[in-house]
């Protein structure tokens, strides 16, 4: 693939934009700045510095971001900042078929919920990781306003009824971590669900983690709004 192609596919922008930058000198690939945009290079693990910061090839983004309070998984926010601003031009530019759209949230988190998002170009793996069949069980790290006890856990792992929904919703498993706290593990993704679940319960949802989603757990060392490509193996766990 011609450089200027491969930075096209990654979202740097238009093949003349991506020709610029190869020939005004942003573009280093190892040690060597490279001036050529029609330098043949193999895509497959091709890694490269726009203006100093290190990129990979990736045929199709998948990364995982750590959403900070006080952001909306929308790319029109209605009152706090898009999670959207928190990832570099290039992911929020990637070309696709249909036009230039970028990365996309699997799922939302409100906008007070912190911790694991995936986000990715891919449309189907979106599609699969939404549908119903598709039981990817959600762990999440829940704040109680009241006490906690086995009771409600045991009320949430038998199932209740959502408001609007008579439909019961199960949890997954449900462990006590603390007086007011616990893990809630679920395998839906319906609008609000854990606050509605442990509403439910007769208790507040007052703050709100996600620690996992199926084996991909969120990175100690992934700091609130900083994102990260996942792995390989991450992507083949997640089915
Ligand atoms: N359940 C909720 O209530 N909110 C979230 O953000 C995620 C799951």
């Amino acid at each position: 693939m011609q450089l200027q192609d491969l930075l096209f596919s990654q979202g740097f922008g238009t093949r003349r934009i991506c020709a610029g930058l190869v020939q005004q000198g942003h573009v280093r690939v190892g040690a060597e700045p490279v001036t050529d945009p029609g330098l043949e290079v193999e895509a497959e693990g091709f890694h490269f510095e726009v203006d100093g910061v290190a990129w990979e090839f990736h045929e199709k983004a998948y990364l995982m971001l750590n959403k900070p309070a006080g952001t909306e998984c929308s790319s029109k926010p209605s009152a706090y900042p898009s999670i959207y601003t928190l990832l570099p031009a290039p992911l929020r530019q990637r070309p696709q078929k249909g036009g230039v759209t970028g990365v996309q949230a699997v799922g939302r988190l409100d906008q007070d919920t912190t911790g694991l998002l995936l986000l990715t170009d891919d449309g189907h793996f979106i599609h699969r990781m939404n549908s119903p069949r598709h039981l990817v069980p959600k762990v999440y790290e829940v704040e109680a306003k009241h006490p906690v006890d086995e009771r409600a856990c045991q009320r949430l792992l038998e199932g209740v009824v959502l408001v609007d929904d008579p439909k019961p919703v199960r949890a997954a498993a449900c462990e006590l971590t603390g007086e007011r706290s616990l893990r809630l593990t679920i395998t839906e993704g319906k609008y609000h669900q854990v606050k509605r679940m442990v509403a439910a319960v007769g208790n507040r949802v007052e703050g709100l983690h996600r620690s996992r989603i199926g084996s991909v757990a969120l990175p100690a060392d992934l700091a609130p709004g900083q994102w990260r490509w996942l792995s390989g193996e991450q992507l083949a766990a997640l089915g």
